[in-house]
């Protein structure tokens, strides 16, 4: 009877486990510098807020590393950075406003977008993140705000802390950031010097600061699917990680898409 019970139990145990649903692994896109893989703590503290399991994927030129990498994961986070090379990424000669540059990050980044979206993962890009993916698609970028945007008066780097919203952002409606939002306006933190120009193809605009510029998009979905790729250029990290949970929204959505 003993041991008729224990196996019952084991059973029982089984079962429940093969049911609960699995945490998706949630790939976040490293930099190395100095010899060491980094990605700041604050992305790590999200994913794992809105239900996800974070996995480090270091810089590597391989792709059959990257294929076998992205059979692993099941969803994708390009983290925020150093600007993109505008040469190499769309085709402009440098302006002097232009920052550091890091020519292995942006053929990493580039390349993990592409492979991510070709085989269907969901794909968040934060501040640097957004603006890789609208390079890997055909768009073109600001290589420095303050310079070549006559009219943009924002402060967009701000001189605050990360978990403070410093300008406001318009969301468009009907967006998929307006359903996770809920608002059709908010206050968001702002670290940028770069940003979207020309949209790539296939690509919307879903929120803009007040002086114009881009600070959100969207890949319009195939067949009336869902949206599987956004960038935001603002980062949802840093409040989340601080315990502002009013764009925990943005990573739960990651989390749901990468349940599927
Ligand atoms: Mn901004």
């Amino acid at each position: 009877m003993k041991r008729i019970s224990i196996v019952f139990f084991a059973a029982l145990i089984c079962l429940s486990a093969s049911k609960a649903p699995k945490a998706p692994i949630i790939g976040v896109s490293s930099f190395a510098d100095s010899g060491v893989t980094s990605v700041s703590l604050t992305y790590i503290d999200a994913i794992k807020k809105a239900g996800g399991v974070p996995l480090v994927i270091p810089m590597t030129s391989d792709s059959t590393q990257l294929e076998r990498v992205l059979q692993t994961i099941d969803g994708l986070i390009l983290t925020g950075g150093e600007d993109v090379d505008p040469l190499q990424g769309y085709g402009e000669q440098p302006r002097r406003g232009l920052g550091t540059i890091v020519p292995e990050r942006d053929s990493f980044d580039i390349m993990l977008s592409k492979m991510a979206v070709k085989k269907g993962l969901p794909v968040l890009g934060i501040c640097r993140g957004e603006q890789v993916l609208n390079v890997a698609f055909g768009g073109t970028l600001y290589q420095d705000i303050p310079s070549q945007v006559k009219d943009s008066y924002v402060k967009h780097k701000q001189s605050a802390p990360r978990y403070y919203g410093t300008h406001s952002i318009n969301i468009k409606e009907g967006s998929l950031l307006k359903s996770i939002l809920g608002v059709d306006s908010t206050a968001v933190n702002s670290y940028h010097h770069q940003s979207v120009k020309d949209l790539a193809p296939g690509f919307i605009i879903t929120a803009t600061s007040v002086d114009g510029i881009v600070e959100a998009i969207e890949m319009i979905p195939s067949k009336k699917g869902e949206v599987m790729v956004m960038g935001v250029q603002f980062h949802p990290e840093g409040l989340i990680s601080s315990g502002d949970d009013s764009f925990l929204g943005i990573f739960q959505w990651l989390i749901r898409m990468a349940s599927k």
